[in-house]
């Protein structure tokens, strides 16, 4: 039976209002409520589900970054994850990891674990990237399962390579995306503290043999615009006196 790896990236909280730096660096980030981005708790969810139906043997969480990730980690152990990897990235790697050396990661981590299967969420809420799961599907040489997936009966989206089809093509990269896809658990008390005592390792890049280097320089970092205030018109009349105003029409 198969294993799984799901990414897991820890990420400004949904709930907190986000401030650029002084300097436009990046965003504020220090003393900020970090949490499981939001569509990689759906990828948990999906895992822990797929285990639960006997499809798959084992699900490894990994999330990539400093000594904090390993909080996330812990929550998808809690969630119902077997055990979770923790690959340390930090200081200026940090700051300049995205999509690409992410991607790199998983895809050794894919190969070393002898993983069937990487289910990843479908963006993180923090870069809007929706880049690393087509990328690792792109590097693996993997089918990928990726947006489409909405408009598919619930149920059938990974279900069906498992139960329908031959082992050698149990292996999809999930860019797992609707929010609606399943609703993730909460983890219980009891969970979290058996999640205590799961296993945690810690990797380095190289030890993959990935080279961190990006290629992407933010130049600078700013607010959207300010959104005019709307107006409000009674009849058509006044909105076509209206664009005619503004030029529109
Ligand atoms: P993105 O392409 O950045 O929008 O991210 C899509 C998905 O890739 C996330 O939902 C995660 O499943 C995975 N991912 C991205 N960055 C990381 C990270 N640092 N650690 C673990 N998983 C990640």
């Amino acid at each position: 039976m198969a294993r799984v790896l799901v990414g897991v990236k820890r990420v400004i909280d949904y709930a907190v209002k986000i401030r650029v730096k002084p300097d436009h660096s990046g965003v504020v980030t220090d003393g900020v409520k970090h949490s499981m981005n939001p569509f990689c708790e759906i990828a948990v969810e999906e895992a822990v589900k797929l285990k639960e139906k006997k499809f798959v043997k084992e699900v490894v969480a990994v999330s990539c970054g400093p000594q904090q990730v390993q909080e996330t980690i812990r929550t998808a152990l809690a969630m119902g994850a077997d055990r979770g990897i923790h690959v340390e990235v930090s200081g200026k790697d940090y700051e300049t990891l995205g999509p690409l050396q992410v991607s790199k990661i998983m895809a050794a981590l894919a190969k070393k674990e002898e993983a069937k299967m990487v289910i990843l969420g479908k963006q993180a809420i923090d870069d809007d990237c929706n880049q690393t799961g087509q990328m690792t599907a792109a590097l693996l040489d993997w089918p990928q399962v990726c947006g489409g997936l909405l408009s598919n009966p619930p149920g059938a989206r990974l279900t069906v390579p498992f139960s329908g089809l031959p082992e050698n093509a149990v292996r999809a990269t999930c860019a797992l995306c609707s929010l609606r896809l399943n609703t993730p658990r909460y983890a219980t008390l009891p969970n979290i503290m058996k999640a205590k005592k799961k296993k945690i390792a810690n990797v380095k890049p190289a030890d993959l043999g990935v080279d961190l280097t990006s290629r992407v320089e933010v130049l600078r970092v700013d607010e959207p615009p300010q959104r005019q205030a709307g107006v409000k018109v009674e009849t058509v009349e006044d909105l076509v006196a209206k664009l005619k105003e503004a030029g529109r029409v």
